[in-house]
């Protein structure tokens, strides 16, 4: 389906679109120590209860809480040391009636034992342990699977392997965890005003930085970025390296081209290739001069060259779909309410997003607009990690205003 290129779509009716693309992700198996920050591609069950057996919570004394029912600072019970548990040990002998052994924190409880009695309450006398109070009945004992219990899901499929989750699953044994393998995805910056870093800088030429900028998000959101490099607004240059990028990778993301301009020919070149158009111009800014449009199964993401505006449409409307490209089950970002900081005038009646900082200040979220929210900036983007959607109208946002968020 082709459409209109005047008409533009919301954030909504976009995210609709996207949402909706199906996608065959593929799964590898890799090392459990190379696995953080990947996505679990399967359910994984606990094959052993962590603890798999009782363990001593302290170092201390293993007894029988029988036998110390009567003990008192006036009348302590004396019971005879069986022997020394350190962690690893297995118990030569059980703990009977009038019996205790000494035992270290970890080691497995010995037959016999159900309460461990930390030794700061002990008093050790030669070949006895002296106990001038009681204790409950299983207390300082670690119980079996009270970590784990046998065959529960440690993660889920679609879940990331955090540093407690690769610990969790270290703590089972696994060496290998599956995972979805994570996507290609290419970076085409477009302009005949481009040079590249390294080039000598000439009159009228800007080096392009949204090659860096992109790939450093792509690399944070857990995809492998492949830079392309830049082409220059000529047709038959644009069709050859979107083919190429189209052909090597899972996903494309392309720079500059896609507004109203003579030389803005992304959307006309990647219909002659044969692409759908999914949406192209969105109805926010900055950022919202941007396309989407998809070939055989692969989307092709048409951002604004402007590198603010690039940043924002990646993020704002990419964002999601590139985390599900990557298996991720919740790829949505956090929405929450913040409180404005600082005032912000807004020109123009449209929906705006803001970039900002956002951080908890006594208790509540808060957000501070970075200083440029023009199109072309991103040097004073460097703290932003959070995106404010400030609605249709006009008014000036006071400061103290609540307004949504969404957490990078
Ligand atoms: P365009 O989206 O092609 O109309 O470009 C919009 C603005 O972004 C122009 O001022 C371009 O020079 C600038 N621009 C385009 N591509 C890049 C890039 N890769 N790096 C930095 N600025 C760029
Ligand atoms: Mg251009």
């Amino acid at each position: 389906m082709q459409e209109s290129k005047t008409q533009k779509k919301t954030i909504e009716e976009a995210s609709a679109i996207l949402k909706k693309l199906p996608m065959k992700l593929q799964v590898e198996t890799v090392l459990l120590l190379e696995s953080y920050g990947r996505i679990a591609a399967e359910d994984i069950r606990a094959a052993v209860s962590v603890p798999a057996f009782p363990k001593s919570a302290y170092d201390g004394y293993a007894v029988r809480a029988e036998d110390l029912k009567n003990a008192t600072e006036q009348i302590p019970v004396r019971l005879k040391i069986t022997e020394t548990l350190a962690a690893g040990a297995v118990a030569k002998q059980p703990v009977l009636n009038g019996m205790a052994a000494r035992i270290m924190t970890g080691a497995m409880l010995p037959e016999g034992a159900d309460t461990i009695i930390m030794q700061e309450k002990v008093l050790h006398e030669g070949e006895y342990a002296v106990f001038s109070e009681k204790e409950a009945q299983g207390a300082n004992v670690v119980a079996i699977g009270e970590d784990v219990l046998e065959g529960t899901i440690l993660l889920k499929k679609g879940e990331v392997l955090t540093p407690a989750a690769v610990g969790s699953l270290a703590a089972q044994g696994f060496t290998e965890v599956i995972v979805y393998k994570r996507p290609t995805v290419a970076v085409l910056c477009t302009g005949n005003e481009l040079l590249e870093v390294g080039e000598a800088l000439i009159p009228g030429k800007i080096y392009s930085s949204n090659g860096a900028l992109l790939k450093g998000y792509l690399l944070q959101y857990g995809v492998k970025p492949n830079l392309y490099g830049t082409v220059a607004d000529e047709k038959e240059a644009l069709a050859n390296a979107l083919k190429k990028a189209m052909e090597e990778n899972d996903m494309v993301i392309t720079t500059g081209g896609v507004s109203v301009g003579e030389f803005d020919y992304m959307a006309e070149t990647l219909e002659q290739l044969g692409a759908d158009i999914l949406f192209h111009r969105l109805a926010f800014k900055p950022g919202g001069a941007m396309l989407a449009a998809r070939f055989k199964d692969k989307l092709i993401l048409g951002l604004s060259g402007n590198p603010g505006a690039c940043a924002v449409g990646l993020l704002y409307v990419g964002l999601p779909y590139l985390r599900k490209l990557c298996g991720e089950k919740t790829p949505e970002l956090l929405k929450e309410t913040a409180l404005l900081k600082e005032e912000y005038k807004k020109t123009r009646k449209g929906m705006r997003i803001l970039r900002g900082h956002a951080a908890i200040e006594n208790g509540t979220l808060v957000f501070y607009p970075i200083s440029n929210q023009r199109n072309g900036a991103i040097s004073s983007m460097a703290s932003c990690n959070a995106l404010a959607e400030l609605t249709e109208g006009e008014e000036p946002l006071r400061q103290g205003t609540q307004i949504p968020v969404l957490l990078l």
